[in-house]
């Protein structure tokens, strides 16, 4: 299959849930951001994981852009952009994510047909320009101007091989490449903003145990255990909240917040346990008790 058909394909194709998702990597998940913004109700649970039911589906990308992993597989729909302007109309209201993407390809500036811009449209502006202003960057410039056309070029899977039945060299020159048509991964905001963090990492260090199960599942590689230090690269982390889920001990937490990156680095000490006097490790230094000699006590004392 040539490279022209496999970008003709992808142009139009139903959503699916990659193996990425957070239910997959563990039962424990309590993600459900594509199912609570669906308006259509077309994800549910099923066994456990999200489901996309395509007949209800209207392929409208807001569970693509509400998943922090990017394990929601599709197309955003097409954006028109003349001379770094992105045109829009009131209708059609831009994510957030979408838009801090479009900043850092250089459209910064956003033109609306209509004088006044709708109550929607307003709000997510004021978003997009308090978010930019946490990352140290201008706000968006906003235009009027009557003359401009939002033109969406999209062609049904049936149209498309149609087409490309009778006049493939004209259908690649009729649809312009997918340069303001974001997939999945385009969304991944940590790659356009490499010297901000968008979350706060907190560690209970009396309650972690070590026990490694975030550093094992963290979808991003955020989290390092070595001899002597826990350490989390914040700027990797998407949000998802799953080191939080799986956490036996509840030592993690995980709250949005737009920062310039900090390290997090906690020094992993090695102390003699009163109970049983093995050595044993603990981000608490004034913890000397074996995590399996406290878990002892605290069950006796429960009985
Ligand atoms: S938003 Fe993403 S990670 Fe969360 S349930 Fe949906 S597909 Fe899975
Ligand atoms: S934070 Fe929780 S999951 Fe991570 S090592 Fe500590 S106890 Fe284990
Ligand atoms: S650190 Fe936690 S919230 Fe961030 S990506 Fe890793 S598992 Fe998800």
């Amino acid at each position: 299959m040539s490279l022209l058909q496999h970008w003709l394909e992808s142009l139009d194709y139903d959503y699916q849930i990659l193996p990425t998702c957070t239910h997959v990597q563990s039962p424990r998940s309590s993600c459900r951001e594509c199912i609570d913004h669906c308006p259509e109700q077309a994800i549910f649970f099923k066994d456990g994981k999200p489901f996309i039911d395509t007949v209800k589906c209207t392929q409208c990308s807001h569970c693509i852009v509400a998943c922090p992993v990017q394990a929601v597989e599709g197309f955003l729909p097409k954006r028109t952009v003349e001379n770094n302007r992105l045109i829009v109309s009131n209708k059609d209201v831009i994510s957030l994510k979408e838009l801090l993407v479009y900043y850092q390809k250089q459209v910064t500036t956003i033109v609306f047909k209509d004088e006044d811009a709708s109550a929607e449209w307003q709000e997510m502006i004021k978003s997009a320009n308090e978010s930019l202003c946490e990352l140290g960057e201008a706000a968006f410039t906003i235009q009027f101007d009557k003359a401009v056309e939002e033109t969406e070029q999209t062609m049904t899977r049936k149209e498309l091989f149609s087409f490309w039945k009778k006049d493939v060299k004209n259908i690649a020159k009729e649809m312009a490449p997918a340069k303001w048509r974001f997939n999945q991964e385009s969304l991944n905001l940590i790659k356009y903003y490499p010297d901000h963090q968008f979350i706060d990492f907190s560690l209970n260090t009396s309650a972690c145990t070590l026990c490694k199960a975030c550093e094992i599942l963290c979808p991003k590689a955020c989290i390092h255990l070595t001899d002597t230090h826990f350490t989390v690269a914040p700027e990797q982390c998407s949000n998802c909240s799953l080191c939080e889920d799986i956490c036996p001990e509840q030592a993690i937490s995980i709250t949005s917040k737009i920062s310039p990156v900090t390290q997090v680095n906690y020094w992993i000490r090695e102390n003699a346990c009163v109970s049983c006097e093995e050595n044993f490790k603990t981000l608490d230094e004034d913890e000397h008790m074996c995590h399996a000699c406290r878990k002892k006590k605290e069950f006796l004392f429960m009985q």
